[in-house]
């Protein structure tokens, strides 16, 4: 590589950031710190129409909780800037301009109507969406079929227009994509499309290619949907700033559902965003649940999400961010589309809940359990308790479950699983339990245990008739880790108090 690599990642703020936008971040930043360079995020704003208030915000928070922060953006600044195209407004119609002058683009004067006009009288059965093209331009107002001075005329009358590419009849243009190899487009499919519009904004097609220009880009990831506008970019950098200039592409795979397109419906199930957003969803309505809410580690979301089209030629699964930018290779990425499964999506997060550092998890769940409205006072009890319940967490909201006994007594007994099998045998046993337990010098697992069974084996009682009841005592319900090591965790006092409360209940 003979350049600093310089990459961007583009969004547009017109909604919430999807799995696939930041798996485009993630490939990015990988590629970028792999090779030594900068990770740029520019705001494509140009289409105010689309504009969500809210939504610039909540791609920074994403970038913020996944921990891919970017080198430049119009947050933490950079020499390239400004990094909103609404704000680089004055920069983009010289360039418009100097492709009309070099006859690659045009004047259109068309109007709302006179373009649904078109679309209406040209429509045929093989052509049911007829597009502003070579075949069509020359039936259409515009500074090609119109003499100069009337296009002369048009401009000094301040009339409004927008400026339009040209696309040449029958060129092949042809491109080697990073991930898909060799690309070929006819260009005689391609409309023309508007490069610059009537209030002087530039669309996307013209933004990238200068923006991509202007701030050295020279690796340009993107969603595959991207591919069909390719053409139009290849042939403003030609036109523009030669094509020795311009970025190598990469055009990533969609991400499909289990079973294939992952559709708009399935939306809140598979694609949800990566936290709930901010601003009411236009398009449901409905504040939506994202992976953060859900209860995954940013750590295991980059992981799983680096996964989804990627591998590093071997067996592993679970990689850190560090592990993943050594490992990183665009020769790696499959050019098919990637299967996003949930139930593995939850097997990564539970692999990283299971390894993570007891202390590590302490402050995320210490916000789970409080906002389940328990207290948590004892801050070393409670990295004892996750180091004890994490194996049994999948997603975060697990340790409520797994660990909210601790730090409140159950408020409901599963006394219907243990009355029907209670006799004066099982409550003589607690008793001596309770007498026990009270004497017993040590509090620790082991010994509790093996006092436990051996009273059972005095008073003939099988410990499996009793080690259920026991748990209910403590913790609720048939679920937990080890009984006795959620014992030793409560302490002798509150032990003692649940076995006696849960008594009375059951006799
Ligand atoms: N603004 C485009 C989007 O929202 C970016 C495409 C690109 O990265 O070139 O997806």
């Amino acid at each position: 590589m003979t350049k600093r690599p310089r990459v961007r990642f583009a969004p547009s703020p017109t909604g919430g950031l999807h799995l696939g936008g930041v798996r485009t971040v993630l490939y990015n930043y990988l590629f970028a710190k792999k090779n030594g360079g900068d990770f740029v995020l520019r705001i494509e704003d140009t289409d105010q129409s689309r504009y969500v208030p809210g939504a610039e915000e909540y791609i920074f928070n994403c970038l913020d909780w996944v921990g891919l922060t970017p080198d430049e953006s119009p947050l933490h600044g950079g020499p390239f800037g400004p990094y909103r195209q609404s704000e680089r407004k004055p920069m983009y119609r010289q360039y418009a301009e100097q492709l009309v002058k070099a006859g690659h683009a045009y004047y259109a004067f068309d109007t709302p109507e006179e373009l649904e006009k078109m679309r209406q009288d040209f429509k045929t059965e093989q052509n049911p969406s007829p597009q502003y093209d070579h075949t069509l331009r020359m039936k259409m107002r515009n500074s090609l079929s119109l003499s100069e001075a009337e296009t002369q005329q048009l401009l000094d009358s301040g009339t409004r227009h927008v400026i339009r590419i040209k696309m040449p009849e029958q060129e092949t243009i042809s491109f080697t994509d990073m991930i898909r190899g060799e690309v070929s487009f006819d260009t005689s499919l391609v409309d023309d499309k508007v490069l610059l519009k009537a209030d002087n904004m530039p669309t996307y097609h013209l933004a990238v290619v200068v923006d991509d220009y202007l701030m050295q880009i020279t690796h340009a990831f993107r969603g595959e949907e991207w591919l069909p506008s390719a053409p139009v970019h290849i042939l403003c950098w030609k036109y523009l700033f030669g094509l020795d200039q311009m970025p190598q592409w990469a055009h990533l795979p969609l991400i499909l559902g289990p079973n294939g397109k992952l559709s708009k419906r399935d939306g809140a199930k598979y694609g949800f965003p990566v936290f709930a957003m901010n601003w009411t969803d236009p398009k449901t309505n409905e504040l939506t649940e994202g992976f953060r809410e859900k209860g995954f580690l940013p750590e295991a979301f980059i992981n799983l999400l680096a996964l989804l089209g990627w591998n590093d030629g071997t067996e592993k699964e679970i990689f850190t961010k560090e592990e993943l930018i050594n490992a990183f290779s665009l020769d790696r990425v499959h050019s098919a589309g990637a299967k996003f499964d949930y139930e593995k999506a939850k097997w990564f997060n539970h692999e990283w809940i299971k390894n993570a550092d007891a202390s590590a998890l302490k402050p995320v769940v210490k916000t789970i359990l409080e906002e389940k409205g328990l207290t948590v006072n004892d801050e070393a009890l409670l990295e004892k308790v996750i180091g004890l319940v994490k194996d049994r967490c999948t997603l975060l909201p697990d340790f409520y479950e797994q660990a909210g006994f601790f730090f409140q007594r159950p408020a409901v007994l599963d006394t219907e699983s243990v009355k029907p099998k209670w006799n004066d045998a099982k409550n003589l046993f607690f008793a001596e339990v309770i007498r026990n337990f009270e004497l017993s010098p040590v509090w620790e697992a082991h010994e509790l245990e093996a006092n436990f069974k051996e009273i059972a084996a005095a008073n003939k009682i099988k410990p499996g008739e009793v080690l259920m009841p026991f748990r209910i005592m403590l913790v609720g319900g048939k679920f937990g880790p080890h009984v006795f090591d959620i014992a030793a965790l409560l302490g002798k006092e509150e032990t003692i108090h649940r076995i006696k409360n849960a008594l009375s209940l059951f006799a």
